[in-house]
Formats: structure tokens, C-alpha cells, sequence
């Protein structure tokens, strides 16, 4: 069973911020912003790549309730979700990250200069 089923089926604890029957939102173990928060449908959906578009359909509203209620609604955010090797997907469960709580950088993503593909 991978890492966030245990934490769905709370064999390992986590940090939740908000639940439905569907979805769960907790603290990221290793925060890259003041607010980073895991979204994640409680059945195992491997990544992006094999997501329904029901599944995304309920996930929408939940995640907009989690910026809600991080509080983060009207200063801004950003939804990051990795799928694979090369988008650096290190939990192959279907999670998006939520990061807020200060001005983002943007930068590059790639140690190769994007320039160099243009
Ligand atoms: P990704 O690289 O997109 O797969 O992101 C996985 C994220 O899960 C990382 O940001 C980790 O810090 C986070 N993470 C891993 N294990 C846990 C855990 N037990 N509780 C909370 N966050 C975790």
C-alpha cells in the first residue's frame, strides 16, 4: 500500500486540513512555502496521467474549499501536481501540492537553459 493510502486509512499519521468523504488535504511533512498543503483523492490514482474527469470534477470544489480555509483565497496561490520521473513525482499517488501564504518565485524549472529548445 503506498505512503498516502496509509495516511487515508491512518496507519501513519498526518496533519489533515480539511476531509470529505472523497479527498483529503494535510500539511506537506516538508514545507516549501508558509502554506503547503497536499490534496489527495482517498482512492489510489497513480498520477494526473490516470485521473478521471469525475474524480477532478469533485476535486475542484474541494480544493477550492482548502484555499478557503488556509485562508489564501484572495492573497493567491498555486496548484502544482507532478506526474512522473521527469516532473519529479516522488509519491505515486495522486497529490496536488498548494502553496501560498508569500509571493511565489517563478523560475526555471530545468537545469538546461530553456532557451536552448526555442
Ligand atoms: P511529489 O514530489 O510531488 O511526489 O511530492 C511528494 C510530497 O509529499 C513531498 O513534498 C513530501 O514532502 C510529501 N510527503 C511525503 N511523505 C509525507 C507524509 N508522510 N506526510 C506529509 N507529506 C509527505
Amino acid at each position: 500500500m503506498c505512503i498516502f493510502c496509509k495516511i487515508v486509512n491512518k496507519e501513519i499519521p498526518s496533519n489533515p486540513v480539511l476531509e470529505s468523504d472523497d479527498f483529503l488535504a494535510f500539511h506537506d511533512l516538508n514545507p516549501k512555502a508558509p502554506v503547503h498543503i497536499l490534496v489527495i483523492p482517498k482512492i489510489h490514482v497513480e498520477s494526473f496521467n490516470e485521473v478521471s474527469s469525475e474524480i477532478m470534477a469533485k476535486m475542484t470544489p474541494f480544493m477550492q474549499d482548502v484555499a478557503k480555509e488556509m485562508g489564501v483565497e484572495d492573497s493567491g496561490y498555486r496548484l502544482i501536481t507532478n506526474i512522473g520521473d521527469n516532473g519529479g513525482q516522488e509519491v505515486r499517488h495522486l497529490h496536488f501540492h498548494l502553496l501560498g501564504g508569500a509571493k511565489l518565485q517563478w523560475g526555471h524549472f530545468a537545469d538546461a537553459d530553456p532557451k536552448d529548445f526555442i
